[in-house]
């Protein structure tokens, strides 16, 4: 095979002006979280890079050149183990011209399996839905073709679950439980548009109120600082809503200590969630205790908040 050159190919075109869409706003994706991917050839696929912030992601950076067709023929022969599944992934990298090779986002199991064009978010207002015990409920009112997946760990469980619901072709809707939205379409504007519909469905019907940016500080920042101080420090560390969560707001963030504002964003989208969980009359439906555990074994291994996403 010839090595592919981004530079005459539309593909990282695509990717970037899907990257930046769903990038740009904090209340689409906080911190490193999200990803997206392109579909083109008979077999390969562009996916955001690990450790990549979606809005930094452009033509000529941020992702990794895969063949989704190796992977999505090991799905359909058995995922395996976790570190087995993502030693996997990681060795479907291929060489780019001019490009420095990056790993795989720890999803792209998930992408490889769906049409064209992948948009994964963790966006507040789906998530409004995937966090509470009543959401689903509304969800499949509002959303009737949608799918509703409940919670699996990021990465080879979550693939795992998706594959029994996926198609390679036609527009989908995933509802990922305590975690965040995917569509997918056969085009980027498609998936985009697709994108701000549940969005906007959910808003309206929600009634929720404009989203407020997360303002940059050094430690935690005032508005979050005012949230935490209402819930309690000990209620936000013992109650996880999601992996972001899990991996950015551990106690010495909650000090002000660490990637602060991947922190402040990931904490002013939980806030957002949980008064939008109140306003509706739902209740909020945290992580069991081992599915929040699952986490501090995997933060300093495979799972780190360096390789997330
Ligand atoms: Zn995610």
């Amino acid at each position: 095979m010839t090595l592919y050159d981004p530079s005459s190919d539309k593909a990282p075109g695509l990717l970037a002006r899907a990257a930046r869409a769903a990038g740009s706003r904090q209340d689409l994706t906080q911190g490193g979280g999200g990803n997206v991917s392109v579909k083109f050839d008979t077999e390969l696929m562009l996916v955001k890079a690990s450790g990549v912030r979606l809005k930094d992601v452009s033509p000529r950076s941020g992702y990794a050149l895969v063949n989704y067709g190796n992977i999505r023929r090991r799905i359909a022969a058995g995922i395996g183990g976790e570190g087995e599944f993502s030693d996997f992934i990681r060795a479907q990298a291929l060489p780019m011209k001019g490009v420095k090779a990056a790993r795989p986002s720890v999803e792209t199991g998930f992408h490889a399996l769906l049409n064209t064009v992948v948009v994964h978010t963790h966006s507040v207002y789906a998530n409004i839905l995937n966090m509470s015990a009543e959401g689903r409920a509304l969800g499949l009112e509002l959303f009737p073709g949608a799918e509703f997946i409940p919670y699996r760990a990021p990465g080879p469980q979550l693939c795992s679950a998706i594959s029994e619901r996926a198609a390679a072709r036609g527009p989908q809707v995933f509802f990922l439980a305590n975690h965040g939205l995917v569509v997918s379409h056969s085009g980027v504007d498609g998936a985009l548009e697709l994108n701000e519909k549940v969005n906007e469905t959910i808003r309206r019907r929600l009634n929720l109120p404009a989203y407020p940016a997360s303002r940059p500080s050094a430690g935690i920042n005032e508005s979050n600082a005012a949230a935490l101080a209402r819930r309690g420090k000990t209620f936000f560390l013992e109650n996880v809503l999601s992996p972001d969560q899990a991996l950015y707001c551990g106690p010495e963030a909650l000090e002000g200590r660490g990637e602060m504002e991947a922190v402040n964003e990931v904490l002013g989208a939980l806030f957002y969630i949980l008064d939008g969980i109140k306003a509706a009359g739902f209740t909020p439906r945290f992580l069991t205790a081992a599915e929040a555990a699952y986490f501090d074994t995997m933060e300093s291994g495979r799972y780190g908040r360096q390789n997330q996403q």
